[in-house]
């Protein structure tokens, strides 16, 4: 977004200048038609969802970094774990690290009898 960039008070998004609304009365500026809007606003939610989703550890983050994961008990070593033990927890993500065997260990504190199924990008703090 730049200064001279005219934006709709009724979506939010830029107005290109050939999708400015206008007529007699002097008015905030919007897109000419209302399925603008929508379009726009359509795009935003479909960011916001994609922005919001949890991914499943087989589809890497494409940014290292610290990223909020969810770990379920591996019932193959813990046959009697609750449901209730899966947990949420920040890890930190390095493409191809390996630890000191050489073994791949992208995420930091991964375990067999807790691993790892999903991340998502850390929400905003307060
Ligand atoms: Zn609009």
């Amino acid at each position: 977004m730049t200064d001279n960039e005219l934006i709709c008070s009724r979506c939010g998004g830029v107005i290109l200048p050939d999708q400015l609304g206008g007529g007699p009365v002097a008015r905030p500026p919007m897109h000419a038609q209302v399925s603008i809007c929508f379009a726009v606003l359509r795009a935003r939610v479909a960011e916001l969802e994609a922005a919001d989703q949890w991914h499943p550890v087989s589809e890497p983050p494409d940014k290292d970094g610290e990223h909020l994961i969810y770990r379920q008990p591996d019932l193959k070593y813990q046959p009697n774990a609750r449901p209730d033990a899966a947990m949420m927890d920040v890890a930190d993500y390095h493409a191809g690290r390996t630890n000191a065997k050489g073994e791949l260990n992208e995420w930091s504190h991964n375990s067999f009898f807790m691993p790892i199924t999903h991340w998502r990008p850390l929400p905003t703090p307060p």
